[in-house]
């Protein structure tokens, strides 16, 4: 079998926190913790999970705008360096941003912004206007938008530009970070339908980090759980959000308002997200979960297979459950 187009193997990025004259270290921000996952050729992985989670830094560090303190990066096989890396493996994973009028430079027009990349390493085959222009098609905006700025669009158009940028080096790796929440219901599926017409044509994969459940149920062929900075389940997204294991997925799932169910039966998820400097013993979701056991104090929960799921908690290790 081939290797996975992704494949991340235990990594984590801590920021430190240091204090005083010297500067010491005392803590650090467990942004991510031993994450492991793999995302196959055409496959879209949803990342889910509260704001403050990790998702973010999950999808900066893939790309290379966060160096890991430790774990591994593979591109079909293949050591994805962290920080700066050559140029041909910085145009295979992209990045959509949440807010594309902060990610798009509003001094230069579209015409500058979906080539100023290409021309830069060197991959313009036509003029510039010609790849602009079929760029633009791609992502259904037409010619008018190529002498234009940033601030003279819509949200919507915007995301489509962001969009159309990301696509310009030709990626196999597209991380989608928040890249529908800013924008209304009707536009965020447009763009959801614009971004499943793009990865048949061009066989591309996504990482779609989203707090959104519906968003992820929607694109996502796979899930993946995140809560302070791990990775709580996984596995195909009818199984993890039709029948989800772990008691945070369920209460994640439960908060979201159904047609047909009741306020009531919604279980919404009490407590504040710990702080990530100093995340609580044992499993990090113990002072929070409903199924709480003494051991979740002190034991970090093994990974267990569930049918295609993989769930980090106790309630389904061998031991404890045929007690
Ligand atoms: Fe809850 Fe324990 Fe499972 Fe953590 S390991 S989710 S605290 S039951």
């Amino acid at each position: 079998m081939s290797a996975p187009l992704l494949e991340v193997k235990g990594l984590t990025t801590w920021y430190p926190i240091r204090r005083g004259v010297w500067s010491r270290t005392v803590r650090h921000v467990q942004a991510l913790t031993d994450v492991s996952l793999a995302i196959q050729e055409g496959e879209t992985l949803g990342i889910v999970g509260e704001s403050g989670c990790g998702k973010t830094t999950l999808g900066r560090t893939l790309v290379g705008l966060e160096r890991p303190m430790a774990g591994a990066m593979l591109l079909r096989g293949a050591v994805l360096p962290a920080g700066i890396r050559p140029a041909a493996l910085q145009r295979q994973v992209q990045m959509i941003f949440q807010d594309p009028a902060a990610a798009l430079n509003p001094r230069l027009t579209v015409l500058d912004l979906l080539t100023e990349a290409l021309a830069y390493h060197g991959l313009l085959t036509e003029s510039r206007e010609a790849t602009a222009l079929q760029l633009l098609r791609d992502v259904g905006l037409d010619g008018a938008a190529l002498h234009r700025y940033p601030f003279e669009f819509s949200g919507g158009q915007r995301q489509r530009i962001s969009v159309a940028r990301a696509l310009a080096l030709r990626p196999s790796l597209i991380i989608c970070d928040e890249a529908v929440s800013a924008l209304d219901v009707s536009v965020q599926a447009q763009v959801l339908n614009l971004l499943m017409d793009l990865k048949e044509k061009y066989r591309l994969s996504y990482l779609f980090i989203s707090h959104d459940i519906n968003v992820v149920r929607f694109i996502a062929d796979r899930v993946a759980v995140m809560y302070l900075g791990r990775i709580v389940e996984e596995g195909p997204t009818e199984d993890v959000i039709g029948s989800p294991a772990h008691p945070y997925t369920q209460a994640l799932i439960s908060a979201v308002p159904a047609v047909g169910r009741e306020a009531s039966a919604r279980r919404p998820l009490g407590g504040e997200l710990p702080s990530p400097s100093r995340p609580p013993a044992g499993c990090p979701f113990h002072p929070r979960c409903p199924s709480a056991m003494e051991i979740c104090k002190t034991a970090a929960p093994p990974t267990i297979s569930k049918g295609a799921q993989k769930v980090s908690c106790h309630l389904y290790s061998r031991d404890l459950s045929s007690q």
